[in-house]
């Protein structure tokens, strides 16, 4: 499918999640052709990292094929707590009862069971909740012992094997970077992914480790996404946000967390807050959870998905819809066009003066003064297009963070570079022809930009399109020129 049929209005960024339903060669590719932009592999479903590296293999060979620079997002467990197993299978708590959590390995009955979490002991503090099964059973400590806590049934019901484990409000001492990541990131760090997603962070620190392993491997290109689930992390959010890449709102592990009420306002935060930040923000989990099992979506699930879209995101993501869902190709079919009636409405209410018009950032610099000033001349002067070359991605993302009116194509050197921006809201990444540092002037560079454009049918003749660069570019410290061109 042609450019302009594929993307016309859509500017909002798809990530499905692979799986079992989605793993087969032309399964992704219809999911790739049909509008999704960046492709998710969840750690916590490989027992083994080399399924991870099979399944980055299997992406990359789609987005070739296509040539759509897809971005590869490897999502890490993190400390994911689980209770063990039953003697019985399951057993039923009843509310006030006592029931034992520990750290040795035992069978559990009903009066104990074990946790996966050998700091458990160490971190929990009497009066701490725990939440299992996604907060279906709650239970409050009350005394610790060596290796376990003693605790008080406050909601009761039926728990069965390896149920997950939520501590809300404790202090974990545990890295969310666990043995198991390090194990999964060892195996794919010399291949070709753009971002690591990082569960359960707490503080910027938790980023800043991640980041220290990444740079000591050299493989400091590969950008982090810090996911947002925890109240710790909302308590320090800007600092999270700013030493992260990106940012994810988890709602799945958030809502058991904080309470699922509190969830939509959460949401709206974390988005201004990473839009301040320049930082692209991707909403995940449930956004057409039915689909899981039927082929259509409910009105409550699109209104969730547009309403994402109107709390200004840069991506939706999809997770058990596309990796074990019954119909994953209709499931991106249903996001896609929510994406495109939306993003056409965004920009509706944009022109009619409804939204105010630009984004404000936390810090004010050359470069966002310069995509500020692009926006204007495009508006005044009826651009078709924003054209922002890039070398590192920076001025495509402050455009898209302007929520800008027009696609905002960017011209790079660099295939990765191109990957990184598969996240950013109404950016089209575009490769050029020749390495920027071939190209003898900045004219010539806007004229062999515009012939590429031309031939992927994103422009035409006649177009007004407005171009910003920093001139010599790759050599300048960033933008630094602005042009109004007619194609
Ligand atoms: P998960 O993260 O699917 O890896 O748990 C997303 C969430 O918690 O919402
Ligand atoms: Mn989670």
């Amino acid at each position: 499918m042609k450019w302009k049929q594929r993307i016309e209005g859509k500017k909002t960024k798809i990530i499905a999640t692979l799986g079992p339903a989605s793993s087969a060669l032309d399964t992704l590719t219809k999911l790739c052709e049909q509008g999704v932009n960046a492709i998710r592999l969840n750690a916590s479903h490989s027992s083994d990292p080399q399924s991870l590296v099979q399944w980055i293999h299997l992406a990359r060979k789609v987005s070739d094929q296509l040539q759509r620079h897809m971005g590869v997002i490897v999502d890490l467990q993190g400390p994911k707590i689980r209770i063990g197993t039953f003697k019985e299978g399951a057993i039923v708590l009843k509310e006030k009862a006592l029931f034992s959590l520990t750290t040795q390995e035992v069978d559990g009955n009903q009066d104990r069971v074990s946790v996966s979490y050998a700091g458990f002991v160490d971190d929990i503090k009497p009066g701490d909740p725990i939440f299992i099964d996604d907060g279906k059973v709650r239970l409050e400590a009350e005394h610790k012992s060596k290796d376990s806590v003693q605790c008080r049934v406050i909601r009761g019901g039926r728990l069965s094997n390896k149920k997950g484990v939520n501590l809300p409000l404790t202090t974990l001492r545990i890295s969310p970077f666990t043995d198991k990541d390090r194990q999964d990131v060892k195996a794919i760090i010399q291949e070709d992914i753009d971002y690591i997603a990082l569960s359960f962070v707490s503080k910027a620190e938790d980023i800043t480790r991640l980041r220290y392993f990444l740079d000591q491997h050299n493989r400091n290109r590969i950008k982090i996404i810090a996911k947002i689930e925890r109240q710790q992390a909302i308590d320090n959010l800007a600092q999270i946000i700013d030493a992260s890449d990106a940012v994810m709102v988890a709602r799945g592990d958030l809502g058991v967390e904080v309470g699922i009420e509190k969830v939509p306002k959460l949401q709206k935060m974390i988005i201004r807050e990473s839009n301040r930040r320049l930082k692209p923000v991707i909403v995940a989990t449930q956004m057409l959870e039915s689909m899981v099992n039927s082929e259509t979506a409910t009105r409550a699930e699109v209104s969730d998905v547009a309403n994402a879209i109107y709390d200004h995101c840069d991506a939706v993501m999809l997770s058990a819809e596309t990796a074990t869902g019954i119909n994953p190709i209709q499931v991106i079919n249903t996001m896609a066009r929510i994406c495109k009636a939306t993003d056409t409405h965004v920009k509706d209410l944009r022109i009619q003066g409804d939204y105010i018009l630009q984004q404000r950032f936390e810090n004010n610099t050359i470069a966002t003064s310069f995509c500020k000033a692009a926006e204007q001349i495009a508006y005044e002067n009826k651009a078709k297009a924003i054209m922002a070359f890039t070398s590192s991605s920076n001025t495509p993302l402050i455009a898209s963070k302007l929520h800008s009116l027009f696609p905002i194509i960017a011209p790079t050197d660099e295939a990765y570079i191109c990957q990184r921006m598969s996240l950013f809201r109404g950016v089209l990444p575009m490769m050029m022809p020749t390495l920027f540092r071939d190209i003898q002037s900045w004219s010539n560079m806007i004229v062999l930009a515009v012939e590429q454009a031309k031939s992927l049918e994103m422009l035409e003749k006649g177009d007004v399109i407005v171009v910003t660069a920093g001139i010599p570019i790759g050599k300048s410290n960033g933008i630094n020129s602005i042009r109004i061109i007619r194609v």
